[in-house]
């Protein structure tokens, strides 16, 4: 795990299916990722999650400040919110 993973909560919350409307408005749903392990919340294919074919994409802080379906507290958003440290 390298620094910038290490935001990451593990909650798997990314891992559930969203709808997103036209106009923008995100429905979170209750349909997991067929490799998500639903008690321990860690992918079950972690290592080759991208060659799985699922639609899995590498969350980097270009793509976290992009999308608006990541939940507020998720790891990586609150990282890139808090700002510059002084
Ligand atoms: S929502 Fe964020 S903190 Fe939670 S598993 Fe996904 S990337 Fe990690």
């Amino acid at each position: 795990m390298n620094d910038w993973e290490s935001h990451c909560r593990r909650c798997g919350e990314c891992c559930f299916e969203k709808l997103i409307e036209e106009d923008g408005t995100i429905f979170y749903t209750s349909t997991a990722c067929r490799f998500l392990d639903l008690s321990s919340r860690e992918c079950r294919v972690y290592h080759k999650r991208f060659k799985m074919g699922e639609g899995c994409i590498k969350l980097t802080p270009e793509i976290v400040k992009s999308v608006r379906w990541l939940p507020p507290d998720c790891g990586y958003v609150k990282f890139l919110n808090r700002g510059p440290r002084k």
